[in-house]
């Protein structure tokens, strides 16, 4: 399986896509136009079978429409957030419209199967309640949305649903996991030592932010 990542300019979010024997995409972008445009010569989007939204924020969402049979999943607790078009005031804040109807509401321990390679789903709440990395175990890889990025800086809790507490035991955890690799929703990839660093820096940063 490839991991093609497609990083993001301004406040759109990077988008990943898994080319294996399922074609799965993570995280849509600020919307369908730009999904569109940044997928071209990568796949087509009615390839697409699984799309996951790390959270429930427009500019991880924005996207979604343009993969319309494509089974949508995001963890339960930020459902309603998505499916109301708020999005936890981002809707607003990026002065755009959408609505999600998610297919399959995900938890913590699902275990999404591409294939060659399964994705399990570790909830990480604290950036929202519904927050979630992917974990490609055997990779030792780990798509973090807005919980973690590089140089150890993590997501914001000042946005409606955001918990600083529970976004320090997230990062903490993700420490813990000792991911090689780190896929973020905004910013570059982070591999190797680095990737481990990151994780323990942000850590202790948020701690002491408690
Ligand atoms: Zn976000």
């Amino acid at each position: 399986m490839k991991v093609v990542p497609l990083i993001s300019t301004g406040y759109d979010s990077n988008v990943y896509v898994l080319i294996g024997e399922r074609v799965v995409v993570i995280d849509t972008g600020l919307s369908e136009e730009s999904m569109r445009s940044r997928l071209r010569g990568v796949v087509e989007p009615e390839d697409v079978e699984v799309v996951i939204n790390t959270h429930a924020h427009l500019d991880h969402c924005g996207g979604n429409s343009l993969f319309e049979n494509a089974e949508v999943m995001l963890h339960e607790l930020d459902a309603e957030a998505a499916k109301s078009g708020s999005f936890y005031g981002t809707a607003s804040l990026f002065g755009a419209e959408g609505a999600l109807k998610p297919g399959k509401l995900l938890r913590e321990g699902d275990r999404i199967d591409l294939g060659e390679d399964v994705l399990e789903v570790v909830h990480t709440p604290g950036h929202t309640p519904g927050s979630i990395c992917l974990y490609l175990r055997g990779r030792r890889a780990l798509f973090t949305g807005d919980t973690l990025f590089a140089g150890g800086s993590f997501g914001r809790t000042d946005l409606q649903g955001g918990n600083m507490r529970q976004l320090a035991e997230s990062v903490c955890r993700i420490a813990e996991l000792g991911a090689e690799v780190l896929y973020p929703g905004h910013m570059e990839t982070v591999r190797g030592e680095e990737a481990r660093e990151c994780a323990e820096v942000a850590c202790q940063a948020a701690r002491r932010l408690l």
